[in-house]
């Protein structure tokens, strides 16, 4: 039952939105840091701060930089000294651990990378699983308060349910695949900034308004 409302809901949002051919980013390792630079705050000012950075996108380069430089080229994407700091810390873990390398750090396993990720003080739920699905192709569901939020509104779990119980709801019910992982987590964010509006769902004119 919840394997085809979730089947019925990407095939829907598919067709309505297409494509979303995220994550925005012209490597891997920019994606990295835009998923860092993304917490709690809008892709707009992520892409001002990933302006400044585009010169200095090497995480020794990075991880050298001074950190009152590295705060000053963050600040559009705000919080910007936590972010520095949270940024270095990845660096860190990401020089150390793979010597700064996606395609060492790739052939990881993934439960190790997804713990060694989580480990990274900054570093919650939603950003390793953002890296490991975006930057790194790893079949990985990302969920967020879209996710949650679209998922408890059409009973596919209940409000209580955890970050790693929604996850699995997802991974086990629609087929384990990087494309359709990275287009489901798009386009839940997509339908809920348009119309699943956290007071006031837009059922309306929603295009899963057949399903509620
Ligand atoms: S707006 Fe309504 S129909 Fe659309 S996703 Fe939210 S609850 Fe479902």
């Amino acid at each position: 039952m919840t394997n085809n409302k979730l089947k019925d809901i990407y095939n829907i949002l598919y067709s309505h939105y297409g494509p979303q051919n995220w994550w925005p980013g012209d490597s891997p390792f920019e994606i990295m840091v835009g998923a860092i630079l993304t917490q709690n705050t809008n892709w707009k000012n992520v892409e001002k701060a990933i302006a400044n950075l585009k010169p200095y996108l090497d995480p020794f380069v990075l991880l050298n930089m001074d950190i009152d430089k590295l705060i000053s080229l963050v600040r559009p994407s705000g919080f910007y000294k936590l972010k520095a700091q949270r940024l270095k810390n990845f660096l860190s873990f990401f020089v150390e651990r793979y010597n700064g390398s996606i395609e060492e750090m790739k052939k990881t396993e993934l439960g190790t990378m997804r713990q060694g990720l989580l480990s990274v003080p900054g570093i919650g739920m939603e950003t390793c699983d953002s890296i490991l699905l975006y930057a790194l192709s790893k079949p990985v569901f990302v969920v967020d308060a879209y996710t949650k939020r679209i998922g408890v509104r059409h009973n596919i779990f209940g409000g209580n349910a955890t970050y790693e119980g929604i996850q699995k709801i997802f991974e086990e019910g629609i087929k384990k695949d990087v494309y359709i992982y990275n287009e489901f987590h798009a386009l839940l964010v997509k339908a809920g900034k348009e119309n699943c509006k956290k007071r006031k769902p837009l059922c309306k004119t929603s295009p899963l308004e057949d399903l509620v």
